[in-house]
Protein backbone atom coordinates (compact mmCIF):
# COMPACT_ATOMS: atom_id res chain seq x y z
CA UNK A 1 0.00 0.00 0.00
CA UNK A 2 2.40 2.90 0.68
CA UNK A 3 4.91 1.53 -1.75
CA UNK A 4 2.17 2.60 -4.13
CA UNK A 5 1.08 5.56 -2.92
CA UNK A 6 4.69 6.48 -2.33
CA UNK A 7 5.25 6.18 -6.25
CA UNK A 8 1.58 7.74 -6.45
CA UNK A 9 2.51 10.98 -4.59
CA UNK A 10 6.25 11.53 -5.21
CA UNK A 11 6.64 10.22 -8.68
CA UNK A 12 10.05 12.41 -8.81
CA UNK A 13 11.38 12.72 -5.32
CA UNK A 14 13.55 11.28 -3.72
CA UNK A 15 12.61 7.99 -0.97
CA UNK A 16 12.84 8.88 2.46
CA UNK A 17 15.56 7.11 4.74
CA UNK A 18 15.68 6.19 8.00
CA UNK A 19 17.07 8.65 9.40
CA UNK A 20 13.85 10.65 8.69
CA UNK A 21 11.64 8.34 10.58
CA UNK A 22 10.42 10.58 13.66
CA UNK A 23 11.25 8.56 17.08
CA UNK A 24 8.29 6.89 19.17
CA UNK A 25 8.83 9.71 22.27
CA UNK A 26 8.38 12.21 19.40
CA UNK A 27 5.28 10.68 18.34
CA UNK A 28 4.08 10.08 21.96
CA UNK A 29 5.47 13.63 23.03
CA UNK A 30 3.49 15.25 20.60
CA UNK A 31 -0.09 16.49 21.00
CA UNK A 32 -2.19 14.39 19.07
CA UNK A 33 0.33 11.41 20.34
CA UNK A 34 -1.05 12.82 23.85
CA UNK A 35 -4.51 12.60 22.98
CA UNK A 36 -4.62 9.36 21.77
CA UNK A 37 -2.50 7.85 24.58
CA UNK A 38 -5.58 9.26 27.14
CA UNK A 39 -7.93 7.82 24.45
CA UNK A 40 -6.40 4.10 23.86
CA UNK A 41 -3.86 3.70 26.48
CA UNK A 42 -0.22 4.60 26.63
CA UNK A 43 1.47 1.17 26.43
CA UNK A 44 -1.11 0.00 23.69
CA UNK A 45 -0.57 2.70 21.69
CA UNK A 46 3.51 2.31 22.14
CA UNK A 47 3.37 -1.13 20.69
CA UNK A 48 1.55 -0.25 18.08
CA UNK A 49 3.47 2.65 16.62
CA UNK A 50 6.69 0.64 17.20
CA UNK A 51 5.02 -1.78 14.55
CA UNK A 52 4.08 0.95 12.16
CA UNK A 53 7.75 2.81 12.61
CA UNK A 54 9.71 -1.31 12.23
CA UNK A 55 7.35 -1.39 8.82
CA UNK A 56 8.66 2.29 8.00
CA UNK A 57 12.38 1.28 8.74
CA UNK A 58 11.71 -1.61 5.87
CA UNK A 59 10.85 0.47 3.94
CA UNK A 60 13.05 3.17 4.21
CA UNK A 61 16.19 0.39 3.24
CA UNK A 62 13.77 -0.65 0.19
CA UNK A 63 13.62 2.48 -0.62
CA UNK A 64 10.22 2.26 -0.72
CA UNK A 65 9.29 4.85 1.67
CA UNK A 66 7.45 8.17 1.16
CA UNK A 67 8.23 11.29 3.02
CA UNK A 68 4.73 12.22 3.29
CA UNK A 69 4.16 8.80 5.24
CA UNK A 70 6.24 9.95 7.80
CA UNK A 71 4.29 12.70 9.39
CA UNK A 72 3.47 13.03 12.44
CA UNK A 73 -0.40 13.34 11.94
CA UNK A 74 -0.04 10.48 9.41
CA UNK A 75 1.40 7.96 11.61
CA UNK A 76 -0.81 8.82 14.65
CA UNK A 77 -4.10 8.34 12.23
CA UNK A 78 -2.22 4.87 11.17
CA UNK A 79 -1.66 4.09 14.57
CA UNK A 80 -5.52 4.77 15.66
CA UNK A 81 -7.09 3.44 12.37
CA UNK A 82 -5.26 0.16 13.25
CA UNK A 83 -6.72 -0.15 16.90
CA UNK A 84 -10.07 0.62 15.77
CA UNK A 85 -10.20 -2.53 13.48
CA UNK A 86 -8.82 -4.46 16.52
CA UNK A 87 -11.77 -3.27 18.49
CA UNK A 88 -14.05 -4.00 16.09
CA UNK A 89 -15.93 -6.59 17.58
CA UNK A 90 -16.01 -10.09 16.66
CA UNK A 91 -19.64 -11.01 17.24
CA UNK A 92 -21.94 -8.55 14.92
CA UNK A 93 -25.29 -8.18 14.60
CA UNK A 94 -26.40 -9.38 11.28
CA UNK A 95 -29.48 -8.99 8.76
CA UNK A 96 -30.33 -12.79 9.23
CA UNK A 97 -32.56 -13.17 6.11
CA UNK A 98 -32.20 -17.23 5.10
CA UNK A 99 -35.44 -17.61 6.00
CA UNK A 100 -34.84 -19.89 8.88
CA UNK A 101 -35.94 -18.31 11.70
CA UNK A 102 -34.40 -20.32 14.53
CA UNK A 103 -30.77 -20.20 12.95
CA UNK A 104 -28.40 -22.10 15.21
CA UNK A 105 -25.33 -20.46 13.37
CA UNK A 106 -27.28 -17.04 14.01
CA UNK A 107 -27.63 -17.41 16.92
CA UNK A 108 -31.13 -19.03 17.89
CA UNK A 109 -33.63 -17.52 19.13
CA UNK A 110 -34.19 -13.59 20.07
CA UNK A 111 -35.32 -12.17 23.43
CA UNK A 112 -38.28 -9.75 23.95
CA UNK A 113 -36.81 -6.54 24.73
CA UNK A 114 -38.24 -6.54 28.33
CA UNK A 115 -36.27 -10.48 28.73
CA UNK A 116 -33.16 -8.24 27.54
CA UNK A 117 -33.23 -5.32 30.11
CA UNK A 118 -33.15 -8.24 32.60
CA UNK A 119 -30.47 -9.77 31.62
CA UNK A 120 -28.62 -5.99 31.38
CA UNK A 121 -29.79 -5.30 35.03
CA UNK A 122 -28.52 -8.73 36.67
CA UNK A 123 -25.23 -7.87 34.81
CA UNK A 124 -24.51 -4.49 36.66
CA UNK A 125 -26.47 -4.98 39.98
CA UNK A 126 -25.79 -7.64 42.34
CA UNK A 127 -28.82 -10.42 42.52
CA UNK A 128 -30.16 -12.45 44.75
CA UNK A 129 -28.97 -15.34 42.60
CA UNK A 130 -28.61 -17.91 45.13
CA UNK A 131 -29.80 -16.50 48.39
CA UNK A 132 -33.10 -16.44 49.98
CA UNK A 133 -34.93 -13.17 50.34
CA UNK A 134 -37.46 -14.40 52.51
CA UNK A 135 -34.98 -16.26 54.92
CA UNK A 136 -31.48 -14.36 54.47
CA UNK A 137 -29.95 -17.63 53.43
CA UNK A 138 -28.37 -19.32 51.19
CA UNK A 139 -30.76 -20.33 48.61
CA UNK A 140 -30.56 -22.48 44.78
CA UNK A 141 -30.45 -20.94 42.06
CA UNK A 142 -32.88 -23.06 40.55
CA UNK A 143 -35.30 -21.60 42.73
CA UNK A 144 -35.85 -18.65 39.97
CA UNK A 145 -37.56 -20.41 38.07
CA UNK A 146 -38.53 -23.88 38.96
CA UNK A 147 -42.05 -23.33 40.45
CA UNK A 148 -42.56 -21.41 37.01
CA UNK A 149 -41.60 -24.55 34.89
CA UNK A 150 -43.72 -26.63 37.00
CA UNK A 151 -46.81 -24.49 36.77
CA UNK A 152 -46.26 -24.33 32.86
CA UNK A 153 -45.63 -27.82 32.50
CA UNK A 154 -47.46 -30.07 34.92
CA UNK A 155 -44.53 -31.37 36.17
CA UNK A 156 -42.94 -31.67 39.81
CA UNK A 157 -40.07 -30.27 39.83
CA UNK A 158 -37.76 -28.64 37.32
CA UNK A 159 -34.16 -28.04 37.08
CA UNK A 160 -31.94 -26.28 34.75
CA UNK A 161 -28.52 -26.26 32.92
CA UNK A 162 -26.27 -24.59 29.70
CA UNK A 163 -28.19 -26.52 26.93
CA UNK A 164 -30.25 -29.09 26.56
CA UNK A 165 -27.19 -31.64 24.86
CA UNK A 166 -25.88 -30.64 28.67
CA UNK A 167 -29.20 -31.49 30.10
CA UNK A 168 -29.53 -35.09 28.00
CA UNK A 169 -25.50 -35.48 29.19
CA UNK A 170 -26.21 -34.93 32.84
CA UNK A 171 -29.79 -36.71 33.14
CA UNK A 172 -27.89 -40.17 31.54
CA UNK A 173 -25.56 -40.31 33.87
CA UNK A 174 -27.18 -39.31 37.17
CA UNK A 175 -29.91 -41.95 36.57
CA UNK A 176 -28.07 -44.54 34.09
CA UNK A 177 -24.88 -45.02 35.11
CA UNK A 178 -22.90 -48.51 33.90
CA UNK A 179 -26.67 -49.31 33.53
CA UNK A 180 -28.85 -49.51 30.04
CA UNK A 181 -30.73 -47.39 28.12
CA UNK A 182 -33.33 -48.46 25.87
CA UNK A 183 -33.55 -46.28 22.47
CA UNK A 184 -35.68 -47.18 19.25
CA UNK A 185 -33.06 -47.64 16.46
CA UNK A 186 -35.38 -44.83 14.54
CA UNK A 187 -34.93 -42.60 17.10
CA UNK A 188 -30.71 -42.48 17.11
CA UNK A 189 -30.31 -39.07 16.31
CA UNK A 190 -27.51 -36.70 15.22
CA UNK A 191 -28.09 -32.84 16.03
CA UNK A 192 -26.02 -30.72 14.12
CA UNK A 193 -22.79 -29.74 15.62
CA UNK A 194 -22.17 -33.33 17.02
CA UNK A 195 -24.83 -34.30 19.08
CA UNK A 196 -25.44 -38.07 18.85
CA UNK A 197 -27.46 -39.99 21.14
CA UNK A 198 -24.90 -42.83 20.81
CA UNK A 199 -21.83 -40.53 22.04
CA UNK A 200 -23.60 -38.84 24.97
CA UNK A 201 -25.09 -42.43 26.22
CA UNK A 202 -21.23 -43.24 26.24
CA UNK A 203 -19.88 -40.71 27.34
CA UNK A 204 -22.64 -40.27 30.16
CA UNK A 205 -21.32 -43.97 31.34
CA UNK A 206 -24.57 -45.51 30.00
CA UNK A 207 -24.82 -48.39 27.67
CA UNK A 208 -27.67 -47.94 24.95
CA UNK A 209 -29.21 -51.08 24.18
CA UNK A 210 -31.08 -50.28 20.70
CA UNK A 211 -34.35 -52.02 19.78
CA UNK A 212 -36.48 -51.74 16.72
CA UNK A 213 -35.20 -50.77 12.99
CA UNK A 214 -34.22 -48.13 11.34
CA UNK A 215 -38.44 -47.08 10.39
CA UNK A 216 -40.30 -49.40 12.36
CA UNK A 217 -40.54 -50.43 16.22
CA UNK A 218 -42.81 -52.04 18.19
CA UNK A 219 -43.84 -51.99 22.36
CA UNK A 220 -42.92 -56.01 21.84
CA UNK A 221 -38.86 -54.63 20.97
CA UNK A 222 -38.84 -52.68 24.00
CA UNK A 223 -40.23 -55.35 26.29
CA UNK A 224 -38.00 -57.93 25.15
CA UNK A 225 -34.94 -55.82 25.46
CA UNK A 226 -35.79 -55.01 28.92
CA UNK A 227 -33.44 -56.41 31.55
CA UNK A 228 -31.64 -56.68 35.31
CA UNK A 229 -29.24 -53.80 34.06
CA UNK A 230 -31.82 -51.33 32.41
CA UNK A 231 -32.16 -48.68 34.04
CA UNK A 232 -34.69 -46.61 31.88
CA UNK A 233 -36.52 -45.96 28.39
CA UNK A 234 -35.40 -43.33 26.33
CA UNK A 235 -37.61 -41.50 23.63
CA UNK A 236 -35.80 -38.88 21.58
CA UNK A 237 -37.54 -36.37 19.19
CA UNK A 238 -36.57 -36.95 15.16
CA UNK A 239 -35.86 -33.23 15.32
CA UNK A 240 -34.01 -32.74 11.93
CA UNK A 241 -35.50 -35.65 10.06
CA UNK A 242 -39.11 -37.28 9.41
CA UNK A 243 -39.07 -41.20 9.05
CA UNK A 244 -42.54 -41.51 6.50
CA UNK A 245 -43.29 -44.30 4.30
CA UNK A 246 -43.89 -48.15 6.04
CA UNK A 247 -43.36 -46.57 9.98
CA UNK A 248 -44.14 -47.77 13.16
CA UNK A 249 -43.11 -45.90 16.30
CA UNK A 250 -44.20 -46.57 19.96
CA UNK A 251 -46.22 -43.65 21.70
CA UNK A 252 -44.82 -41.63 24.85
CA UNK A 253 -47.60 -43.04 26.77
CA UNK A 254 -47.25 -46.80 25.87
CA UNK A 255 -43.22 -46.40 26.40
CA UNK A 256 -43.88 -45.04 29.46
CA UNK A 257 -46.52 -48.00 30.88
CA UNK A 258 -44.32 -50.54 29.57
CA UNK A 259 -41.30 -48.99 31.62
CA UNK A 260 -43.73 -48.61 34.48
CA UNK A 261 -44.87 -52.10 34.69
CA UNK A 262 -41.35 -53.09 35.42
CA UNK A 263 -40.43 -50.43 38.00
CA UNK A 264 -38.65 -48.12 35.58
CA UNK A 265 -38.98 -44.37 34.41
CA UNK A 266 -39.49 -43.31 30.66
CA UNK A 267 -37.16 -40.40 30.01
CA UNK A 268 -38.21 -38.13 26.66
CA UNK A 269 -35.36 -36.00 24.95
CA UNK A 270 -38.31 -33.12 23.41
CA UNK A 271 -35.23 -31.26 21.51
CA UNK A 272 -37.22 -28.37 20.83
CA UNK A 273 -39.98 -27.98 23.49
CA UNK A 274 -42.73 -26.11 22.75
CA UNK A 275 -45.29 -25.27 25.78
CA UNK A 276 -48.54 -24.29 24.03
CA UNK A 277 -50.30 -26.08 21.14
CA UNK A 278 -48.91 -24.12 18.42
CA UNK A 279 -51.84 -25.32 15.65
CA UNK A 280 -53.61 -21.94 17.75
CA UNK A 281 -51.63 -19.89 15.58
CA UNK A 282 -51.20 -21.91 12.52
CA UNK A 283 -48.41 -23.50 13.04
CA UNK A 284 -47.65 -27.26 12.70
CA UNK A 285 -48.74 -29.44 15.15
CA UNK A 286 -45.81 -30.46 17.92
CA UNK A 287 -46.60 -32.36 21.49
CA UNK A 288 -45.92 -29.91 24.26
CA UNK A 289 -43.76 -30.48 27.16
CA UNK A 290 -47.40 -30.84 29.59
CA UNK A 291 -48.51 -33.56 26.90
CA UNK A 292 -45.34 -35.26 27.17
CA UNK A 293 -45.38 -35.34 31.02
CA UNK A 294 -49.36 -36.06 31.23
CA UNK A 295 -48.48 -39.28 28.90
CA UNK A 296 -46.36 -40.45 31.73
CA UNK A 297 -43.08 -39.42 30.92
CA UNK A 298 -41.47 -39.25 34.22
CA UNK A 299 -38.53 -36.50 32.66
CA UNK A 300 -38.49 -34.21 29.51
CA UNK A 301 -35.11 -32.24 28.11
CA UNK A 302 -35.57 -29.47 26.24
CA UNK A 303 -33.75 -26.08 24.77
CA UNK A 304 -34.57 -22.96 25.99
CA UNK A 305 -33.84 -21.04 22.48
CA UNK A 306 -35.41 -23.12 20.19
CA UNK A 307 -39.18 -22.93 20.00
CA UNK A 308 -39.36 -21.95 23.43
CA UNK A 309 -37.85 -18.65 22.10
CA UNK A 310 -35.59 -17.90 25.41
CA UNK A 311 -31.75 -17.82 25.93
CA UNK A 312 -29.81 -21.21 25.33
CA UNK A 313 -30.35 -23.19 28.25
CA UNK A 314 -31.36 -26.82 28.49
CA UNK A 315 -34.38 -27.48 31.04
CA UNK A 316 -35.23 -30.41 32.41
CA UNK A 317 -38.63 -31.49 34.23
CA UNK A 318 -40.46 -34.19 35.98
CA UNK A 319 -40.73 -36.09 38.83
CA UNK A 320 -39.53 -34.70 42.26
CA UNK A 321 -37.27 -37.44 43.49
CA UNK A 322 -35.73 -37.91 39.56
CA UNK A 323 -34.95 -33.93 39.23
CA UNK A 324 -33.34 -34.32 43.24
CA UNK A 325 -31.25 -36.96 42.06
CA UNK A 326 -30.04 -35.38 38.70
CA UNK A 327 -29.64 -31.93 41.11
CA UNK A 328 -27.35 -34.02 43.75
CA UNK A 329 -24.56 -35.19 40.29
CA UNK A 330 -21.71 -33.67 40.31
CA UNK A 331 -21.92 -32.62 36.58
CA UNK A 332 -24.88 -30.47 37.61
CA UNK A 333 -22.16 -28.20 39.23
CA UNK A 334 -20.08 -28.10 35.82
CA UNK A 335 -23.20 -27.76 33.52
CA UNK A 336 -25.03 -25.15 35.50
CA UNK A 337 -25.92 -22.03 33.90
CA UNK A 338 -25.20 -18.32 35.30
CA UNK A 339 -27.40 -15.56 36.22
CA UNK A 340 -27.76 -14.12 32.64
CA UNK A 341 -29.67 -17.05 31.46
CA UNK A 342 -31.56 -17.08 34.23
CA UNK A 343 -32.60 -13.80 34.57
CA UNK A 344 -33.45 -14.10 30.33
CA UNK A 345 -35.19 -17.38 31.18
CA UNK A 346 -37.95 -16.10 33.74
CA UNK A 347 -39.45 -13.31 32.33
CA UNK A 348 -39.53 -15.53 28.90
CA UNK A 349 -41.87 -18.34 30.84
CA UNK A 350 -43.22 -15.90 32.11
CA UNK A 351 -45.04 -15.01 29.28
CA UNK A 352 -46.55 -18.33 28.38
CA UNK A 353 -48.95 -17.32 31.22
CA UNK A 354 -50.40 -14.84 28.84
CA UNK A 355 -50.90 -17.38 25.82
CA UNK A 356 -53.44 -14.45 23.70
CA UNK A 357 -50.90 -11.71 24.08
CA UNK A 358 -47.60 -14.36 23.35
CA UNK A 359 -47.68 -13.84 19.62
CA UNK A 360 -47.22 -10.00 20.03
CA UNK A 361 -44.58 -10.31 22.90
CA UNK A 362 -42.82 -13.52 22.12
CA UNK A 363 -40.04 -12.58 19.40
CA UNK A 364 -39.79 -16.32 17.80
CA UNK A 365 -43.32 -16.52 17.85
CA UNK A 366 -44.46 -13.66 16.77
CA UNK A 367 -41.79 -13.85 13.39
CA UNK A 368 -42.89 -17.45 12.99
CA UNK A 369 -46.31 -15.71 12.93
CA UNK A 370 -45.69 -13.23 10.63
CA UNK A 371 -48.20 -13.13 7.87
CA UNK A 372 -46.87 -13.70 4.40
CA UNK A 373 -48.91 -10.72 3.03
CA UNK A 374 -46.81 -8.09 5.67
CA UNK A 375 -43.33 -9.15 4.09
CA UNK A 376 -44.69 -8.91 1.05
CA UNK A 377 -45.23 -5.35 1.40
CA UNK A 378 -42.21 -4.74 2.48
CA UNK A 379 -40.46 -6.81 -0.24
CA UNK A 380 -42.46 -4.67 -2.72
CA UNK A 381 -40.80 -1.50 -0.74
CA UNK A 382 -37.28 -3.03 -0.78
CA UNK A 383 -36.85 -3.85 -4.43
CA UNK A 384 -36.37 -0.71 -6.03
CA UNK A 385 -33.72 0.03 -3.31
CA UNK A 386 -31.65 -3.24 -3.28
CA UNK A 387 -32.27 -2.64 -7.44
CA UNK A 388 -30.59 0.83 -7.06
CA UNK A 389 -28.14 -0.58 -5.02
CA UNK A 390 -26.60 -3.34 -7.16
CA UNK A 391 -27.43 -1.65 -10.58
CA UNK A 392 -28.54 -3.26 -13.90
CA UNK A 393 -25.71 -6.38 -13.41
CA UNK A 394 -28.56 -7.84 -11.19
CA UNK A 395 -32.37 -8.29 -11.90
CA UNK A 396 -33.92 -7.97 -8.29
CA UNK A 397 -37.52 -8.94 -7.80
CA UNK A 398 -40.41 -9.62 -5.44
CA UNK A 399 -40.98 -13.12 -4.44
CA UNK A 400 -42.78 -15.45 -3.05
CA UNK A 401 -40.76 -18.16 -0.74
CA UNK A 402 -41.10 -20.58 2.00
CA UNK A 403 -39.59 -20.17 5.61
CA UNK A 404 -38.36 -22.77 7.77
CA UNK A 405 -38.48 -22.74 11.91
CA UNK A 406 -35.18 -24.26 11.87
CA UNK A 407 -33.11 -25.62 15.02
CA UNK A 408 -34.48 -28.95 14.72
CA UNK A 409 -38.14 -28.06 15.21
CA UNK A 410 -40.58 -29.41 13.03
CA UNK A 411 -37.97 -29.90 10.14
CA UNK A 412 -40.29 -30.53 7.09
CA UNK A 413 -43.06 -27.73 7.48
CA UNK A 414 -42.74 -24.78 5.97
CA UNK A 415 -43.74 -21.03 6.19
CA UNK A 416 -45.37 -19.53 3.26
CA UNK A 417 -43.42 -15.78 3.26
CA UNK A 418 -42.02 -13.04 0.81
CA UNK A 419 -38.96 -11.17 -0.41
CA UNK A 420 -36.36 -10.38 -3.13
CA UNK A 421 -34.93 -12.70 -5.15
CA UNK A 422 -31.49 -11.92 -6.87
CA UNK A 423 -30.67 -13.08 -10.42
CA UNK A 424 -27.73 -12.13 -12.60
CA UNK A 425 -28.44 -10.53 -15.38
CA UNK A 426 -25.91 -11.45 -17.88
CA UNK A 427 -25.92 -14.76 -19.18
CA UNK A 428 -22.82 -17.01 -18.36
CA UNK A 429 -20.95 -16.94 -15.05
CA UNK A 430 -24.58 -16.34 -12.82
CA UNK A 431 -23.16 -18.60 -10.18
CA UNK A 432 -19.88 -16.50 -9.89
CA UNK A 433 -21.73 -13.45 -9.92
CA UNK A 434 -24.09 -14.54 -7.00
CA UNK A 435 -21.19 -15.81 -4.54
CA UNK A 436 -19.62 -12.56 -4.88
CA UNK A 437 -22.93 -11.01 -4.60
CA UNK A 438 -23.73 -13.00 -1.10
CA UNK A 439 -19.81 -11.90 -0.29
CA UNK A 440 -20.60 -8.62 -0.76
CA UNK A 441 -23.48 -8.82 1.49
CA UNK A 442 -21.85 -10.44 4.14
CA UNK A 443 -18.80 -7.72 4.19
CA UNK A 444 -21.43 -4.83 5.09
CA UNK A 445 -21.10 -2.76 8.19
CA UNK A 446 -24.20 -5.13 9.52
CA UNK A 447 -23.86 -7.93 7.42
CA UNK A 448 -26.92 -9.54 5.33
CA UNK A 449 -27.30 -13.34 5.14
CA UNK A 450 -28.97 -14.65 3.03
CA UNK A 451 -29.58 -18.12 1.09
CA UNK A 452 -28.26 -18.83 -2.67
CA UNK A 453 -30.25 -21.85 -4.76
CA UNK A 454 -31.63 -22.25 -8.04
CA UNK A 455 -29.77 -19.33 -9.73
CA UNK A 456 -30.79 -16.95 -7.33
CA UNK A 457 -29.91 -15.42 -4.26
CA UNK A 458 -32.89 -15.79 -1.92
CA UNK A 459 -33.24 -12.25 0.58
CA UNK A 460 -36.42 -13.62 2.73
CA UNK A 461 -37.54 -10.77 4.77
CA UNK A 462 -39.49 -12.76 8.01
CA UNK A 463 -36.89 -11.83 10.21
CA UNK A 464 -36.51 -8.18 9.09
CA UNK A 465 -39.00 -6.81 11.61
CA UNK A 466 -40.68 -3.09 10.51
CA UNK A 467 -38.43 -1.50 13.08
CA UNK A 468 -35.42 -2.67 11.21
CA UNK A 469 -36.55 -1.83 8.24
CA UNK A 470 -35.42 1.82 7.64
CA UNK A 471 -31.98 1.01 9.02
CA UNK A 472 -32.09 -2.13 6.35
CA UNK A 473 -32.64 0.34 3.65
CA UNK A 474 -30.57 3.25 4.65
CA UNK A 475 -27.54 0.84 4.66
CA UNK A 476 -28.37 -0.50 1.28
CA UNK A 477 -28.37 3.13 -0.06
CA UNK A 478 -24.72 3.69 1.17
CA UNK A 479 -21.66 1.74 -1.13
CA UNK A 480 -22.89 -2.04 -0.81
CA UNK A 481 -19.58 -3.04 -2.79
C1 LIG B 1 -31.61 -29.55 19.54
C2 LIG B 1 -31.66 -30.88 20.19
C3 LIG B 1 -30.70 -31.24 21.15
C4 LIG B 1 -29.60 -30.32 21.53
O1 LIG B 1 -30.10 -29.20 22.19
P1 LIG B 1 -29.14 -27.92 22.43
O2 LIG B 1 -29.98 -27.01 23.28
O3 LIG B 1 -28.79 -27.39 21.10
O4 LIG B 1 -27.95 -28.42 23.17
C5 LIG B 1 -30.81 -32.48 21.72
N1 LIG B 1 -31.79 -33.33 21.37
C6 LIG B 1 -32.71 -33.02 20.45
C7 LIG B 1 -33.76 -34.02 20.11
C8 LIG B 1 -32.69 -31.78 19.84
O5 LIG B 1 -33.60 -31.44 18.91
Amino acid sequence: MTARSASRTQPTGQPALATDIPSLERLLGSAAGQTLAAEVGRSRLTTTLRQILDEARSQALAGTLAASALEIDTLLSRAQTQIQAQDQPRLRAVYNLTGTVLHTNLGRALLPDHAVQAVVQALSAPANLEFDLSTGRRGDRDDLIEDLLCELTGAEAATVVNNNAAAVLLMLNALANRREVVVSRGELVEIGGAFRIPDIMQRAGARLVEVGTTNRTHPADYENALGPRTSMLLKVHCSNYAVTGFTRSVSVAQVARIAHNHGLPAAVDLGSGTLLDLTQWGLPREDTVRETIEAGADIVTFSGDKLLGGPQAGLIVGRAELIRKIKKNPLKRALRVGKLTLAALEPVLALYRSPELLADRLTTLRLLTRPAAQMHQQAERLQPVLQQALGPEYEVQSSPLFSQIGSGALPIDQLPSHGLSVRHAGTGRSGRALKALEERLRQLPRPVIGRIAHDALWLDLRCLEDRDEAAFALQLQGPVA
